[in-house]
């Protein structure tokens, strides 16, 4: 079962090496409901998460997370330590915080062009996630840290970047005959006055035979 969950994660992350360039040291926002969730659960994140990973991992919050997360008193309380040691990231909302989905959403924009990983029990920010395509998603099934498969938007891209890639192999193809048409008629014109130096050739010869 383990063995298996690796194989599926070392699958997952070589897709979204090979099609969005995401690669170590793989940053991770992590939410106050993952946090939270690992907390009772007993799990370390920042120790579980590269292992899961396996490559080095950077556990990342934000000013609005912290924020959430304070707001919610002291049973939130652990969350906020064990956030507060991770990466800030400036997500830009210091003067006015934003609740933590929002600002994540934000974070990762229209094309998750700064590559994060989000780390979220939260089935909606995960569902709104799963529309922007390159953003691997985390959460914990129990104490156990899965990888999400890649959303359909995001297989979608990558199938729309691979065709793409043969595009313009396709486009060029009816220029080919042409092309060699082209060839053909310059390679004849050429072979005419090469004909004619060619017959000239022993004459001017720099190495005439002794
Ligand atoms: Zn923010």
């Amino acid at each position: 079962m383990r063995v298996k969950r690796h194989k599926n994660h070392r699958r997952i992350l070589r897709f979204f090496r090979l099609t969005f360039g995401i690669q170590e040291p793989y940053h991770v926002l992590v939410d106050g409901t993952f946090l939270t969730h690992a907390l009772q659960q007993r799990v370390h994140v920042k120790e579980q998460l590269p292992k899961m990973l396996e490559g080095r991992t950077t556990p990342m919050t934000t000013g609005c997370i912290l924020a959430e997360l304070r707001s919610l008193g002291d049973r939130a309380l652990g969350a906020v330590v064990v956030s507060k040691g991770y990466y800030r990231v400036k997500c830009g909302h210091d003067e006015n915080p934003v609740g933590a989905s929002q600002c994540i959403r934000e974070q990762i924009g229209k094309t998750n062009a700064r590559r994060f990983f989000v780390a979220t029990q939260d089935p909606d920010l995960r569902l709104q996630l799963r529309s922007v395509p390159g953003v691997p998603l985390i959460r914990l099934n129990g104490p156990v840290p899965q990888l999400e498969e890649p959303s359909e938007s995001t297989r979608r891209l990558a199938k729309e970047g691979e065709e793409r890639k043969r595009g313009p192999s396709d486009w060029e193809k009816p220029k080919l005959p042409e092309l060699k048409a082209k060839e053909v008629l310059k390679e004849a014109l050429a072979a005419k006055p090469k004909a004619k130096r060619k017959k000239k050739g022993p004459a001017v010869s720099p190495n005439p035979k002794p």
